[in-house]
């Protein structure tokens, strides 16, 4: 079992005095891709005193421990998200910027395949699929299928 991004921070041996630990727990928390200030706002919830310099310091202690994952997907917006959410693709809504996480077997099973036609072996990827709503029949039957 994975393990959560505050216990991954304690094993680490980073040192989670009460602000750093409101940080780390709104990044574990976070089922979004929020930035740092995104982060500072929902830090301000629980301590309205917190720096945006301990958000930062943090971020970037995690970031060095490879804990958390800095993103950017093409908006010039740097996003973060907990690590131990394991690796994943991301499907971005054009219109709305939506960020959702994807993961499909058969999907990476086909890149697998795709690659070893070219003589390769897949060893990891990242695919960011900016998408427009489709309204197609085969769109339908997987939203009925999947609801
Ligand atoms: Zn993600």
């Amino acid at each position: 079992m994975p393990k959560d991004l505050e216990q991954a921070s304690r094993a680490a041996g980073i040192l989670l005095r009460r602000r750093r630990l409101i940080v780390v727990r709104v990044l574990a928390g976070a089922i979004d891709h929020p930035t740092a200030e995104d982060i500072h706002q929902r830090a301000r919830a629980h301590d309205a005193k917190i720096s945006q310099a301990t958000i930062y310091r943090t971020l970037s202690i995690l970031l060095q421990h490879k804990l958390i994952y800095a993103r950017d997907f093409g908006d010039g917006k740097t996003r973060y998200e907990d690590a131990s959410h394991g690796p994943h693709d991301h499907i971005i809504d054009a219109a709305t910027g939506a960020i959702q996480n994807c993961k499909d077997p058969e999907l990476e099973q086909a890149l697998r395949d795709f690659m070893l036609q070219r003589g390769y072996a897949l060893k990891t990827y990242r695919l960011d699929l900016v998408c427009s709503p489709a309204r197609n029949q085969k769109h339908d039957k997987i939203a009925a299928r999947s609801s």
